[in-house]
């Protein structure tokens, strides 16, 4: 079996805990910063944290057109919370940079808004047992488009969506170590 390398963007986030899960689940796994380093990696996460600010820095570092131009290639992407944000193709608020491959509306800053943390076990589309979430100041998903899979909600809301190699969750598995989200990831290697 061949083993993949993921890539997860560092340029702001929980970089870390990314890197860790990846390891743990026998991934081969960088670091990614510049354009170039696209060519090195099987698959890409980007990870949690502020999306104002890895979008920004992913405009300084001349990312976000390699970015488009390697998902409309297929590589497989997966984004968590403010990466969610970045691959989608719009915000209810505001204007800020976006990678704009996900076809689906965002709604910033909703789920574990007030004490930072929320958590919920949710039903996974494609897994047998319930996923343990923690949201933090977590985006939800207004709209869909057609193309695109809703994996897992609450309410009304989709908080985990596929779009062909694309994956999106509102939460983040690497945060409690559950592997299976990144596993999904993998399997589209
Ligand atoms: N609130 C952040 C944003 O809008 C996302 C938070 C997170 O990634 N945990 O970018």
């Amino acid at each position: 079996m061949s083993v993949s390398r993921v890539g997860v963007l560092a340029l702001q986030g929980d970089v870390r805990e990314h890197l860790r899960l990846l390891d743990e689940l026998g991934a081969d796994t960088a670091t990614l910063k510049h354009p170039e380093q696209l060519e090195e990696v099987d698959a890409l996460i980007i990870p949690g944290g502020e999306s104002t600010t890895i979008g920004k820095l992913a405009t300084r570092f001349g990312l976000i057109d390699p970015l488009r131009e390697a998902i409309a290639e297929g590589m497989p992407v997966y984004g968590t919370c403010a990466g969610m944000i970045l691959l989608a193709s719009s915000v209810t608020e505001g204007d800020q940079p976006l990678i704009g491959a996900l076809d689906v509306l965002v709604r910033r800053n909703t789920f574990g808004r007030q004490n930072e943390s929320f958590e919920a076990d949710l039903e996974v589309e494609g897994l047998d047992e319930p996923f343990h979430a923690v949201f933090i100041r977590a985006p939800w998903i207004e709209k869909v488009g057609s193309e695109v899979e809703v994996l897992a909600e609450i309410g009304e809301h989709a908080v985990m969506v596929r779009q062909g190699a694309l994956l999106a969750t509102s939460f983040h598995p690497e945060l409690t170590g559950d592997g299976r989200v990144h596993r999904m990831l993998l399997e589209m290697t």
